[in-house]
């Protein structure tokens, strides 16, 4: 008999039920019940995660001729992928390049019946060839496979990593992933790869570029796979260690999306930037407690462009950070003079996902704040949902750090997002931003009334205070004022206004 820990052998009836088997334990014969249902005759052979974590093998599911099928697992946790057994890239053990497309055209298939994007990600080391010619083809290889270990170890049970040659790796998302998401996987990829060492080489370090894409439409997975490494290419021209995130709308513009990222990267260099300043009110009062600095790009031949033409043109080619700096230190030097003048305002700045999770990030606005003479009690970073989603334990501890100095957190577009009550609450935070499209809605829309009531006391729950977002109207005000709402923000107050025409 085998040993059904190992080899785990079964017969399913017609109904999907296991009619018999080697496994004694409940636990196993439920995990194959949950099996049987998901099997049908004629299933390829495949490796697959099973629930207790471990990595399976499952043999072609073959009809015993009676109305019922054997199949066979084994369990292969830590051996490479045997489905593809002497195709696997042999110095890494992850997929080969042919695997990857397998893999890949599998995945682009769910999109004849179900329209969820679908993505791979390509990453390819910062030259690489290089590399090769200055330390040599041992430790090259010794930095390949260490990277492979990282690759793999960090993505997601679904995804499968592999190797396409040189210094180039792909990741099929085997499971859907959002936009968002992505550019948060690519971080972390990067991530990982700088943080290979060698032991015996630790002055050798690695950076990478990522690209990925996205379909929405079935095409040929060579097709899929070349954009992402033309998306390398675009990340490559913000620079090293950069990624670029292409969709069919990016894909149709790619030209178009070249260009202006060349141009974006050249406008972080030279400092093309003006913030805006939108004041926020205390409804109590009428009085001003602080502004929200909101970023314009003075393009060379194009005007004055507003945030939501460049914004996330920024985030999907890596070149957030640069932006970001440039607002936070402009906005930090702003308040600085603000507070040398005693003006005590709290200037507030938009942050994104990958800005937050960056290496260092907490770290980086502190020594800035030292750098231009701003105290740090005067600054509010806005941050979205999906932001702290993205990663909430991560999220959570550098949220932590920039309080622990004084700093405070909104959390922005409340209500837009997906976050749970229950990580709400363990977030650290100061002020929640109710979204501009629930004010549009008052005082008329009774669905939106209950909302805003309802974050206006959510928020009372939690100790933070409430900013109410694009506020137009004098009956808007009333309204937010008459339920609680502790500030305000929007035209009828103020446009953003460049900082020397803010009112007294
Ligand atoms: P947001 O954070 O929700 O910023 C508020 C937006 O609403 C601003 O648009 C502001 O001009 C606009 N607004 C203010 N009052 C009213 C009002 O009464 N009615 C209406 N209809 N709109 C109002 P803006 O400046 O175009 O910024 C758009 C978005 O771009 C911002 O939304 C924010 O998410 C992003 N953004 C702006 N600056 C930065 C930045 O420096 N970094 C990052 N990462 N994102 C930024
Ligand atoms: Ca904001
Ligand atoms: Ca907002």
């Amino acid at each position: 008999m085998f040993d059904a820990s190992v080899a785990l052998v079964a017969r399913f009836g017609p109904d999907s039920t296991v009619v018999e088997t080697n496994a004694t334990d409940a636990e196993t014969l439920e995990r194959l019940a949950a099996l049987g249902r998901q099997l049908r005759e004629g299933d390829r052979e495949a490796t697959f995660p099973w629930s207790d974590g471990s990595r399976r093998y499952l043999s072609n599911v073959s009809s015993a001729g009676d109305g019922t099928w054997w199949t066979v697992t084994l369990d292969v946790t830590g051996i490479a992928d045997l489905s593809g057994r002497g195709r696997t890239d042999a110095l890494t053990g992850l997929a080969s390049r042919e695997q990857v497309l397998d893999r890949l055209a599998g995945v682009i298939e769910r999109l004849e019946h179900d329209p969820t994007p679908v993505a791979v990600a390509v990453i390819e080391l910062d030259e690489f060839d290089g590399l090769v010619d200055r330390h040599g083809r041992a430790l090259a290889d010794s930095l390949l496979v260490a990277t492979a270990e990282r690759l793999d170890r960090t993505i997601r049970a679904a995804d499968v990593a592999g190797r396409l040659g040189g210094g180039n790796f792909a990741v099929v998302f085997g499971a859907p992933i959002s936009e968002s998401e992505a550019t948060v996987v690519a971080e972390r990829l990067l991530r990982e790869i700088r943080a290979v060492r060698l032991p015996d080489h630790p002055d050798v370090a690695l950076t990478g570029c990522v690209g990925v894409a996205f379909a929405t439409v079935v095409l040929p997975p060579e097709q899929l796979l070349d954009e992402a490494a033309k998306a390398v290419d675009l990340a490559r021209l913000a620079g090293r260690g950069r990624f670029a995130v292409v969709d069919d709308d990016a894909r149709e513009h790619l030209e178009w999306t070249r260009r202006r990222s060349v141009d974006l990267r050249m406008a972080i260099e030279h400092d093309q930037f003006e913030l805006r300043y939108q004041p926020v009110i205390a409804l109590a009062d009428g009085s001003m407690v602080g502004v929200e600095a909101l970023v314009r790009w003075q393009h060379p031949t194009d005007g004055l462009l507003l945030p939501d033409e460049f914004v996330s043109l920024a985030e999907r080619t890596g070149l957030i950070g640069g932006l970001t700096e440039r607002v936070l230190k402009g906005a930090l030097r702003q308040l600085g003079e603000w507070q040398a003048h005693r003006r005590s305002l709290v200037v507030s700045v938009n942050v994104s996902a990958s800005d937050l999770l960056a290496d260092g990030f907490a770290e980086d606005v502190l020594r800035w704040c030292v750098d231009l003479g701003a105290d740090p009690t005067g600054l509010r970073i806005e941050l979205t949902e999906t932001a702290v989603l993205a990663e909430v334990q991560h999220a959570i501890e550098v949220i932590a750090r920039l309080r622990s100095a004084g700093v405070t957190v909104a959390l922005d577009d409340f209500g837009t997002g997906y976050a749970t009550l229950a990580t709400l609450r363990k977030l650290p935070l100061d002020s929640l931003k109710i979204d501009q499209s629930f004010v549009a809605g008052l005082p008329d829309h009774p669905a939106d009334v209950a909302v805003v009531k309802l974050v206006i006391g959510l928020a009372e729950q939690l100790g933070v205070t409430t900013v109410a977002e694009g506020v137009e109207t004098e009956a808007q005000r009333d309204l937010l004022t008459a339920a609680g709402c502790t500030y305000g923000q929007g035209f009828l107050f103020s446009q953003p206004v460049p900082a020397d025409q803010l009112a007294g």
